[in-house]
């Protein structure tokens, strides 16, 4: 592919905006000699302004979202994109949230621009055990775990019953919960048709990727085993 386009393709700009980057010598080698339109470097041997390429297409990263963030890409309120390089937005594909964690959710997000990859994470077909940790605004009454466990449980509005979930009391109100799908607003529906209310909610991690000890709103990107833990 041209250089112009894929630099615009990873957010640098517009066609007409990278090939001005181009002539004015923005785009280098490592010993800062320009590349003209024609050349087809490897990713790796791109400069733009001195800097090293964003990650090439097919990045996957993880984030660790705070809360006050949603994962739109626009909102009145504040947008993980924020926490990211700008041009993540811009990218074609965009670097999209892998589902979604609510604005008052905090833990791991994972974002990739493989559009295939996300669906394979996403898909109900994965069953891909995701935990969450709640803080609950009343003492858990001690039937939660059966209740969850049951796979009966109706949410209102759902068509079909969720499928069982593990929960782990951690102490009178804090506990662990395991889902293998992502329905809308899940951990704190299910709590609700429990009789209590989410106060907090973290996810700790997504099949077997956690967060480790990658801070809050930090991110960082996944290398292809880490990527594979996740199945
Ligand atoms: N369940 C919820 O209720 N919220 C989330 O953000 C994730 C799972």
């Amino acid at each position: 592919m041209k250089l112009v386009r894929r630099l615009a393709n990873l957010g640098y700009g517009s066609r007409k905006q990278v090939e001005a980057m181009l002539r004015d010598g923005r785009v280098t080698n490592a010993a800062d000699v320009p590349f003209n339109p024609e050349a087809q470097p490897e990713h790796e041997a791109i400069r733009v302004d001195g800097e090293p390429l964003d990650p090439p297409p097919g990045a996957v990263l993880m984030l660790h979202k705070p809360t006050g963030y949603t994962c739109a890409t626009a909102d009145p309120g504040r947008v993980v994109y924020e926490l990211l390089p700008p041009r993540f937005r811009q990218r074609n594909p965009i670097v999209a949230p892998v589902g979604r964690l609510d604005r008052d959710t905090t833990g791991l997000l994972l974002l990739t621009d493989d559009g295939v990859l996300l669906h394979r994470i996403i898909s109900p077909k994965a069953r891909i055990p995701k935990v969450y940790e709640a803080t609950l605004a009343q003492d858990l009454a001690g039937n939660e775990a059966e209740l969850f466990a049951a796979g009966t449980l109706m949410l209102r509005s759902e068509k079909t019953p969720l499928e069982p979930a593990a929960l782990e009391v951690l102490g009178p109100r804090r506990a662990r919960l395991t889902l293998t799908e992502g329905r809308y607003h899940q951990v704190r529906r299910m709590f609700a048709a429990a009789g209590n209310r989410v106060e907090t909610l973290h996810r700790a991690t997504v099949g077997g990727l956690a967060l480790g000890d990658l801070a809050e709103g930090k991110w960082r990107l996944l290398d292809p085993a880490e990527v594979a833990s996740v199945f």
